[in-house]
């Protein structure tokens, strides 16, 4: 079997790397990273580093790092998920905000922490086993599993 790759964006990727999360990709993000700690984490936790920054990409090791070209948020998902062949897998999405696992919890637990239409609406919940944050089918993960479906095409 082969593994996904797990990634780390600089700090001018951060859109990408909510949404390479949503795909279920480990991606670890902070905006407030330095490039020597972005090194050092993708050598020590062996993540390939996605940067627009020429001079970083060409200080890491060969084959460690992927100089992103495209512009567009769009146009950059396509080209790694091109490129990494992402869509040979089958993610269950990460938390977009803090790149955790998200965990299905009852109804019941989520009751006082999603707001009553979205309680009465809604059957399925997840939460981030890190964050905590709330996820459910009848907002954006529908959205999202729509437009991932889209980007798969694109790179078909
Ligand atoms: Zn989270």
């Amino acid at each position: 079997m082969i593994l996904p790759p797990r990634f780390a964006c600089d700090v001018m990727l951060g859109s990408m790397a909510k949404w390479l999360r949503m795909l279920g990709i480990d991606t670890f993000y902070d905006n407030q990273a330095a490039d020597a700690d972005l090194k050092r984490l993708c050598l020590e936790e062996k993540r390939i580093l996605l940067t627009k920054d020429r001079a970083l990409h060409d200080s890491m090791p060969v084959g460690t790092s992927r100089l992103v070209g495209a512009v567009h948020l769009r146009a950059q998902l396509e080209e790694i998920v091109r490129v990494f062949r992402l869509d040979r897998f089958d993610l269950p999405p990460r938390c977009s905000a803090c790149n955790g696992e998200l965990e299905t919890i009852s109804k019941e637990q989520a009751k006082d922490r999603v707001p009553p239409y979205v309680f009465l609406t809604q059957e399925r919940f997840q939460r981030c086993a890190q964050c905590r944050k709330l996820y459910w089918p009848g907002t954006h993960l529908k959205r999202i599993a729509e437009r991932i479906v889209k980007i798969r095409k694109a790179c078909e």
